[in-house]
């Protein structure tokens, strides 16, 4: 039997692998999530024939009970969640993960408080894997209570990253003390859960909320690492490799979201980037914004004969996608040839405007990676801003003392005309103006942006 759960694991794993690859493209992805979830469920059925579990049939009553409660709420809030609030729900079930390593951690770590006997490497393999996946268990449960509006503030205590230092290296002494005691005593156990606990709160908590989405990713990669090492304490294959697995595609996330706003991780996660609400460095700008009305807005482009739309942030909040497919589909009817240019970090995570564009039924073939669609703005009538700030500011590319300075930027500003789509003044994400805004060739269509949207279809249509 366990060469037969082993068989299972090890084509679970190899599935797990295939999925995450049908997962890198938009065509596939839906394919590559339900081969993951198959395996995860194999994975997880032929665990109960491991040796000497179904001896317990106490212990496997009440594993069943939880999966089913598990299995019920995760399918309730799936089912129910808005798109703009994804990022949130990632962070609690990847919390929920990092929490479930620990939990393995903690109950083996009771076991050797109690007599049992695991040698240093399992010890210390336990006592890593508790740590990351408590940080990432308390980490998690901040980014979500600060994407959910819960946590308003960004709590930042003086010499905040000092206490932040002594805690984490105290926590890692213990750690150590437990590892290389062949019979920790509970007090020493139970001081490690709360130090990492609490050092995964006071390490998030100075972070900015809408720097969120790469803390969760991070946490994602940590909570894979925990799976892993808590996979070898177990001597279970098909932990090891899904916690590898998760582990270092979080790690490459995290590495590409830090590059395309080109910033290094440790800024992102020492320097409190855009927690001020918007009200970083105001710069002077020369000119003035210049207003337009949303029937001439709809002659420029229905005259058109090529237009980019750029979605962001702002397209989100407004749910604005269903009408901009509507208008692509009106001009398209009228020949303009209509493209979607995405920034990788337009929106609040990775691939938010894929799936919103998907989601209002947007041919894959017209959404346009950053590096293939700035060589064409140039030769490009309109470029449509909905709802974006930050990914289309040609400071980036301008000024260096800019904090945006050598982030990739979607070439907006190049387009012989721009239309931007927004409610107000306001700045974006970064809080700092936007130079597009003032430019000679660009126009504000003032308005929430599933109005405005609307207002340029109303406008189309009356010219047919
Ligand atoms: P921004 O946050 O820079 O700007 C969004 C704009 O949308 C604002 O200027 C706002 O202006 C406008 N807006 C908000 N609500 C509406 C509405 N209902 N209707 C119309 N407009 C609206 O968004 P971008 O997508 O350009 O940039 C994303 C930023 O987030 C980048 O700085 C990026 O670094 C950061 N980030 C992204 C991550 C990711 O993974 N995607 C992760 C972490 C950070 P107004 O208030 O005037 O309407």
């Amino acid at each position: 039997m366990s060469v037969f759960v082993q068989i299972v694991y090890f084509v679970a794993a190899a599935v797990f692998i295939l999925g995450l690859k049908k997962m890198s493209s938009p065509v596939t992805a839906r394919g590559g999530i339900v081969w993951a979830g198959m395996a995860m469920v194999a994975a997880t059925l032929v665990a109960f024939l491991e040796p000497g579990v179904l001896d317990h049939m106490s212990n496997v009553v009440l594993i069943v009970l939880a999966i089913a409660a598990g299995s019920a709420v995760a399918y309730v809030t799936a089912k129910r969640v808005a798109m703009t609030d994804m990022p949130q729900m990632i962070a609690i079930y990847n919390g929920m993960g990092g929490g479930a390593a620990a939990a393995i951690a903690a109950v083996e770590l009771v076991r050797v408080t109690g007599g049992h006997h695991l040698s240093t490497i399992t010890l210390s393999l336990a006592v890593t894997g508790a740590l990351i996946g408590a940080v990432s268990f308390s980490g998690s449960a901040i980014a979500f209570a600060k994407l959910q509006g819960l946590i308003k503030k960004t709590i930042r205590l003086p010499l905040h990253q000092m206490l932040n230092l002594v805690l984490f290296g105290a926590t890692v002494v213990v750690g150590v003390l437990i590892s290389m005691n062949d019979q920790p005593s509970a007090a020493l156990v139970l001081a490690f859960f709360v130090m990492a606990l609490v050092f995964g709160i006071t390490v998030t908590t100075p972070i900015g909320g809408a720097d969120m989405p790469v803390v969760i990713s991070l946490f994602n990669a940590f909570t894979g690492l925990a799976v892993a090492l808590e996979g070898f304490v177990l001597n279970n294959a098909a932990m090891i490799i899904a916690g590898t697995v998760v582990g270092s595609s979080g790690t490459l996330l995290t590495q590409l979201m830090a590059k395309a706003m080109n910033r290094p991780i440790t800024n992102v996660l020492f320097s409190s980037f855009g927690s001020d609400g918007g009200a970083a460095a105001e710069e002077s700008v020369e000119g003035s914004m210049k207003e337009i009305e949303g029937n001439d807005a709809a002659v420029m482009m229905a005259y058109a004969s090529k237009v980019i739309i750029i979605p962001g942030y702002g397209m989100a909040v407004a749910q604005a996608q269903h009408k901009v497919q509507e208008l692509t589909k009106l001009l398209e009817e009228r020949g303009v040839e209509v493209k979607f240019a995405i920034h990788p970090v337009a929106g609040r995570m990775p691939g938010h405007m894929n799936v919103l564009l998907a989601e209002a039924g947007v041919e894959y073939d017209k959404i346009v990676d950053l590096e293939d669609v700035n060589p064409e703005f140039p030769n490009t009538d309109v470029a449509l801003v909905i709802g974006a700030n930050d990914v289309v500011n040609p400071v980036a590319r301008s000024n260096p003392d800019s904090p945006i300075y050598g982030m990739p930027i979607l070439d907006a500003d190049r387009a012989r005309n721009c239309i931007v789509i927004k409610r107000g003044k306001g700045s974006g994400f970064s809080g700092i103006e936007n130079h597009l805004f003032y430019a000679d060739n660009t126009r504000m269509l003032y308005g929430d942006g599933q109005k405005a949207v609307a207002a340029l279809i109303s406008g189309v249509k009356a010219l047919s």
